[in-house]
């Protein structure tokens, strides 16, 4: 939390420190189910997550890299973020919370005027690995719906809050129409290792059709300034163009 900025909904935010407290009532799946899943997705490589779920999107055919932000709107962190978007001439993807849209409804209209793609982060940001069906259909429309009413077009694509999911997500947000994305390259701005962030992508190998995880939360509030603008800097001296996702 930093001093001054407005908090959301209080809950945890990335997939390496944001997974609520389980109670373990009501809970149909097995802890280590739910830890095989957080493993493959954290610790595998991409193409072993490809192969495994081929119906989720890691990275394009694009020879461009695509910037990704989760769980906004935020009303300190956005703003940001768009400001370096807009000096640098690209385009991003923004995956919003459907109760952050509805809180800060002009910063959806912003994001949508200055050409950004609006889409799916769920409704409240909850692990819907633990969710039964119904609520995972709930929180998908919800958001759709709050993503339209203020200006963007339908949705695509969804990325699963903490990157949690298990098969039956994944067909729910196909009968929604919205196909599953991670990511190719976890920036790791929660960590708000600004100072070393050079040093960390220059060790990635960059290729085209790259998704590249950020957030513009009030964890990473902050981070944007020097992560976003080192990396636009860096990957644009290796002649890197920067779209939205968009297959
Ligand atoms: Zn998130």
């Amino acid at each position: 939390m930093v001093s001054g900025i407005p908090a959301t909904n209080g809950r945890g935010y990335n997939v390496m420190s944001g997974v609520p407290a389980t109670s373990g009532r009501g809970c149909r799946y097995k802890l280590w189910a739910l830890m095989t899943h957080a493993a493959i997705i954290l610790k595998y490589p991409i193409a072993l997550i490809e192969r495994l779920f081929p119906s989720i999107l890691c990275r394009t055919k694009s020879q461009g890299i695509h910037l990704t932000f989760d769980d906004g709107p935020h009303p300190a962190a956005t703003p940001v973020v768009l400001d370096i978007l807009k000096q640098f001439g690209i385009q991003a993807t923004f995956f919003l919370n459907g109760e952050h849209i509805d809180w800060y409804p002009e910063l959806v209209r912003r994001i949508v005027k200055e050409g950004h793609s609006a889409q799916n982060h769920g409704y409240t940001h909850r692990n819907l690995f633990r969710c039964s069906a119904a609520v995972v259909k709930d929180e998908l429309l919800k958001t759709t719906e709050a993503i339209m009413r203020h200006g963007g077009s339908t949705p695509k694509y969804f990325r699963p809050p903490f990157g949690f999911f298990r098969n039956e997500t994944l067909k729910i947000a196909a009968e929604c129409s919205l196909k599953p994305v991670l990511w190719s390259f976890d920036s790791k701005d929660y960590f708000h290792r600004e100072k070393t962030f050079d040093r960390s992508i220059a060790r990635h190998t960059f290729t085209g059709g790259e998704i590249l995880l950020f957030h513009d939360n009030e964890s990473t509030y902050g981070s944007a300034e020097k992560t976003v603008r080192s990396l636009v800097d860096f990957l644009s001296k290796r002649h890197f163009a920067f779209s939205a996702i968009e297959e």
